[in-house]
């Protein structure tokens, strides 16, 4: 099949629908709920994007299965040009919604990628992780994962003896597993065709502990599988009102697995400790991520920068040094993920897998510090916003018998009062919203916790050759 379209995309959601919940509805159809229409229409922009004559070249590309057109993040990169092309169409699709609607395909697509490039770390299952990827690619789906076990108590793995509540396995059979569990999260599962369920954790090498080292892909539609979704950002408020949530809500999910059947060939790890803890490192999808995860923070710094740059221009606080010092810090963020995306490309090495694979630590770099630079960017929109991001009246109240109040005193020298109004709800809606409170929390622990992503980047960092200079120093003073 060639890549899909928009409409190809929403059709195979309504022809698969999954048992999911929201606010204790069951949703029969999520391209027609309230919740998840709107977003569900971006997604399918992004696919209508590989059809669009002038963007067609920047998004596809020619697998070697029979010289069929293919989504750009499925590609294997074997050279930088293949990264920089990649990154191209990253950079499209980020910039679709500045960057906020995090999980666009390519997340999972590259993760896919570098799974299968990896196939013989699998061992036997490894045939199985390069069939998905191809079937994943050739049919062009859209896929969330999970990788966190719910736990009762933090202070304990969710495999502690006596607490079965993360995923494991239940039963292995002649044609498949059966497993029961529960996963904390899957961001875009409303909107998804498939999941893919990683181990994430460390897991201990004990006998008990290896019912929880598994790795499969499986449709969202699986039965026993339930997706509980949280409460939905998208309210059906019009898009002046709630610019990014009316469009851009791509929804969680709490995902419960109640006796779920896998067959074998879609079991990528089984019962394996060693391969569970060790996958990710392994098969080299860090970097693949990270580039597609450092261009959506790129995207995102740019729209914020253009957003502050527009709100402090309409309130003539631009020629303020307390201002111009405070949107200063957002051009530095913007440009040390831009110099960090380049120098990963630039620095690029083909991997042990024949896979050409971006510099890991500029990456690592960058999408650490922006746990920290996310929520700073936001405080600064809010102090240079203040009470303009307050007195942000609706298109309703515009449309209304008072609207004339509207217009007279909220217009500013440079901009008519509704026009102020829009560009200021964008930024609530980035900032102080419910959304925008999503895109913090989101920001700073999507990829894991960052204190000890942190402790992990120390330790896998090469630091031979700055203790070499150190040490020079020492020795020379
Ligand atoms: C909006 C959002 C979307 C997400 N989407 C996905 C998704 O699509 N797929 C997916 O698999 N996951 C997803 N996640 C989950 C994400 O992977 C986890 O949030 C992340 O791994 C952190 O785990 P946690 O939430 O259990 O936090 P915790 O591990 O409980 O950490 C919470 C805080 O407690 C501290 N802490 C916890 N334990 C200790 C300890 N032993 N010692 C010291 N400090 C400790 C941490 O430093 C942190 O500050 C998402 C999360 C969010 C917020």
């Amino acid at each position: 099949m060639p890549v899909k379209n928009g409409n190809l995309y929403l059709e195979g959601l309504r022809a698969h629908p999954k048992d999911l919940w929201i606010e204790g509805e069951k949703v029969t159809d999520v391209t027609r709920h309230v919740a998840f229409t709107r977003a569900a229409n971006s997604i399918a922009a992004l696919y209508d994007m590989q059809h669009d004559p002038i963007l067609a070249k920047e998004m596809t590309f020619n697998s070697n299965a029979g010289g069929v057109s293919e989504g750009l993040s499925f590609i294997t990169p074997t050279s930088q040009e293949h990264l920089i092309q990649r990154g191209k169409m990253m950079l499209n699709w980020a910039r679709f919604s500045g960057g906020v609607l995090a999980r666009t395909p390519d997340y999972m697509n590259v993760i896919l990628m570098a799974c299968s490039a990896a196939s013989d770390f699998f061992g036997k299952y490894g045939k199985n992780i390069e069939n998905y990827f191809q079937y994943v690619m050739e049919n062009d789906l859209t896929l969330t994962h999970t990788l966190v076990n719910v736990r009762k108590n933090k202070r304990y793995p969710s495999y502690a003896k006596g607490d079965e509540l993360g995923l494991h396995l239940v039963q292995a059979k002649d044609d498949g597993i059966v497993v029961e569990g529960a996963r904390i999260l899957a961001t875009l599962a409303p909107l998804s065709d498939e999941i893919l369920v990683f181990p994430s954790s460390v897991v201990p090498t004990d006998k008990d502990a290896s019912k929880y080292a598994l790795a499969f892909g499986i449709p969202c539609d699986t039965p026993g599988l339930k997706f509980i979704c949280r409460e939905p950002l998208d309210v059906g408020k019009s898009s002046f009102d709630h610019p990014l949530s009316s469009r851009f809500d791509e929804g969680d999910a709490i995902v419960v697995f109640d006796n779920v059947f896998v067959p074998w060939e879609k079991v990528f790890i089984f019962n394996d400790v060693e391969t569970a803890n060790t996958v990710f490192s392994h098969s080299k999808v860090g970097s693949h991520i990270n580039q597609q995860i450092v261009t959506k923070n790129m995207s995102k710094s740019e729209f914020i920068l253009g957003l502050a740059t527009l709100m402090t221009e309409s309130l003539n606080t631009n020629e303020t040094p307390y201002i111009q010092a405070l949107a200063s810090e957002l051009i530095t963020i913007y440009e040390v993920s831009k110099a960090c995306l380049e120098a990963s490309i630039s620095n690029a090495e083909l991997n042990e897998w024949g896979v050409m694979e971006p510099e890991g630590a500029p990456l690592a770099a960058a999408k650490s510090s922006f746990t920290s630079a996310y929520p700073r960017m936001i405080e600064i929109l809010q102090l240079i916003g203040s009470s303009s991001l307050i007195a942000v009246p609706t298109d309703a109240d515009f449309e209304s018998d008072i609207g004339h109040y509207l217009d007279d005193y909220l217009s500013t020298d440079t901009l008519g009062a509704k026009e102020r109004t829009k560009l200021f709800r964008m930024a609530w809606d980035i900032s102080i919203s419910s959304y925008g409170g999503r895109q913090v929390l989101y920001e700073r622990f999507f990829s894991g916790d960052p204190h000890r992503t942190a402790a992990l980047s120390f330790a896998r960092y090469d630091k031979e050759k700055v203790k070499k200079i150190a040490l020079q120093i020492i020795d020379r003073v």
